[in-house]
């Protein structure tokens, strides 16, 4: 199995985050704007670094140190199941539409 293989194309690292300390709460209203929500697939995904600024590449080291991933995910979970996951994380908080505070 490859590396790119790992993701379970759940989607979840494409909708703007919040990264809390202990959480990561996603916005299922903001998702990036190459996102299909129908189908959670990325519609430029060859291109995706070369035209989203907002994308970045998943690595062992993101899964192993990264806060921005939501816990569910796949690369996370292989960093747990190696037992090389550094940061403790609380079940993830989701929400349909994060309010401002004004
Ligand atoms: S460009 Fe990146 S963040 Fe946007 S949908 Fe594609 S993979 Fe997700
Ligand atoms: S959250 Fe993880 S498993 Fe889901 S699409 Fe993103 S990289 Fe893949």
């Amino acid at each position: 199995m490859s590396w790119e293989d790992i993701c379970r194309r759940c989607g979840l690292c494409c909708f703007s985050r919040t990264i809390y300390p202990d959480e990561v709460v996603v916005d299922f209203s903001s998702p990036c704007s190459f996102l299909d929500t129908a189908t959670r697939l990325c519609t430029v995904y060859e291109e995706r670094f070369d035209i989203c600024s907002e994308c970045t590449k998943v690595t062992p080291l993101t899964a192993i140190l990264g806060t921005s991933l939501p816990p569910s995910c796949a690369y996370i979970e292989w960093a747990r199941r190696h037992r090389i996951r550094l940061r403790h994380d609380k079940p993830m908080a989701v929400v349909d539409e994060l309010r401002s505070s004004d």
